[in-house]
């Protein structure tokens, strides 16, 4: 049988890290045997899912490289994927399990529910539901439900056990005594997570749900109605939880959770997606950096862990700096572009009629990148005035041989445009002959005066990438200044 999975997030709002842990755990599972990656959108909580959620899920999955086999924009033979689409299916199911008895009204009012769960709240017991509209015969609940009543649709649980064939837990028994009948149909019709998420699985022919280990407290239900419904339950792979740093559940407090604020911040989709694959799965050897490919014939649910991951936001960082020096620098040059505009360094129009210069900058600082909202820190030199001089950057200027080495390298600049790398390199032979100066003294000092700083890109990248003119009058404005 071919393995089908899926990954159905709810639409209310961008995917966050946990979410994309578990669809990337699907995805490379599906990839890795062949099999099918659906994609279903629970949106049955009408109050917190819109259809600008849902679009923001597409855009995230894409961005990551997520692509899904089915479900909204790819077709298949088991939709519709949205879960607001499939009432229909729900309430044929429903039926069934009335018609055989698997499950039945209920008529009890909000009110009676609440007094029975503080009476069960007082006498320290679980609240289970007692049964009282088991009892009703047919007669009794066609004759209110044509007085308008409106019941809702509870599953009769009646085997003791619930059984969880768990690939990562292991096999799990759950006595079922715990949640006793539960309601799977609310009365204004709609169907709960519980319920919808097992009809929807069934139908979809999924068979291996992977999913956070927080719905394992639920997966007994869905096992009950699965063999009600009269499917074989798929396996189930329950992936523990992501932890902050500090060690607790990852929220917010940690820091940046959701997908589209680390795209923004400038981290790339390839470094995400190996940060999140190493999230409680890692290979047999050491390795670490893998392509999205490469985790395709990697994965397996054997290694996925039972234990937590702690979400190490500076490995991280490290790792989406190797991605951004491995990436063409037209991608990297793209993605810096808005970020150096943003800070006010250059304009669109520049950007325009400059495209190779831009490239040229950005490739000689992006070494530096953690993430791509790093460049302006690193284009600075390029486009801002110059700097207030730092101590180490006033020791270099206080240096006697740095005044001749400028000056001389302003006078050589005179009538010059812009050097090559090469006119630069000679331009510094002429300097080094006219002054003297050789070696650290004679290139900080250069590094001084047409930067400000004593660190940046290398001077043979640096130069060329400048109007001569603009170097003059920095050099001037550092001499004036000393
Ligand atoms: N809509 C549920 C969620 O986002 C799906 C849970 C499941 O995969 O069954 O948590």
């Amino acid at each position: 049988m071919s393995v089908r999975v899926r990954f159905a997030p709810s639409p209310t709002g961008h995917l966050h890290v946990g979410n994309v842990r578990t669809a990337l755990f699907n995805y490379l599972f599906a990839g890795s045997k062949g099999g099918t990656f659906v994609l279903r959108i629970e949106d049955t909580d009408l109050e917190r899912s819109t259809a600008a959620s849902e679009q923001l899920i597409y855009e995230d999955l894409k961005w990551l490289g997520l692509k899904w086999d089915e479900g909204e924009g790819a077709g298949g033979e088991y939709g519709p994927y949205l879960q607001t689409g499939r009432f229909q299916l729900y309430n044929e199911a429903t039926a069934k399990l009335l018609k055989e008895r698997k499950a039945y009204y209920c008529f009890c009012t909000k009110e009676e529910l609440d007094a029975e769960r503080e009476k069960a709240l007082k006498e320290n017991r679980l609240q289970i539901y007692n049964g009282k509209c088991r009892r009703l015969n047919d007669e009794e609940v066609e004759r209110r439900i044509n007085n308008g009543e409106n019941p809702a649709v509870r599953f009769h649980s009646s085997k003791p056990y619930a059984l969880v064939r768990d690939l990562i837990h292991g096999d799990i028994t759950f006595p079922s005594n715990a949640f006793g009948d539960f309601i799977i149909v609310r009365p204004d019709g709609v169907p709960v997570y519980n319920y919808a998420v097992v009809v929807d699985d069934a139908l979809m022919k999924i068979t291996h749900v992977i999913r956070g280990d927080d719905h394992l407290p639920n997966t007994p239900k869905h096992t009950l109605l699965f063999e009600a419904l009269g499917y074989e339950p798929p396996l189930f792979a329950h992936i523990p939880m992501i932890l902050g740093p500090d060690r607790s559940k990852l929220s917010k407090r940690h820091g940046n959770t959701s997908i589209e604020q680390f795209r923004a911040q400038g981290y790339l989709p390839e470094a995400m997606i190996n940060f999140m694959a190493l999230l409680s799965w890692s290979d047999t050897g050491e390795q670490e950096i893998f392509s999205m490919e490469k985790l395709i014939e990697r994965f397996s649910l054997d290694r996925v862990s039972s234990s937590a991951a702690v979400f190490d936001f500076e490995k991280l960082k490290w790792m989406n700096g190797l991605y951004i020096r491995a990436a063409g620098i037209d991608e990297i040059t793209a993605l810096a572009v808005p970020f150096i505009i943003a800070a006010g360094q250059t304009d669109s129009d520049f950007v325009k009629n400059n495209a190779g210069l831009m490239s040229d900058i950005v490739a000689s600082v992006r070494d530096n990148f953690e993430t791509v909202s790093d460049a302006p820190r690193y284009t600075a030199v390029y486009f801002s005035p110059l700097p207030e001089f730092d101590d180490e950057t006033k020791e270099i200027l206080a240096l006697s041989t740095t005044r001749p080495v400028l000056e001389s390298f302003l006078k050589r600049l005179d009538g010059k445009d812009r050097l090559s790398a090469d006119e630069y390199k000679e331009l510094m032979k002429e300097v080094q002959k006219d002054t003297g100066v050789k070696g650290k003294p004679l290139y900080m000092g250069v590094r001084a005066g047409v930067t400000g700083r004593t660190k940046g890109p290398e001077l043979d990248r640096f130069v060329p990438l400048m109007p001569a003119e603009k170097l003059r009058e920095r050099i001037e404005q550092v001499l004036s200044s000393v």
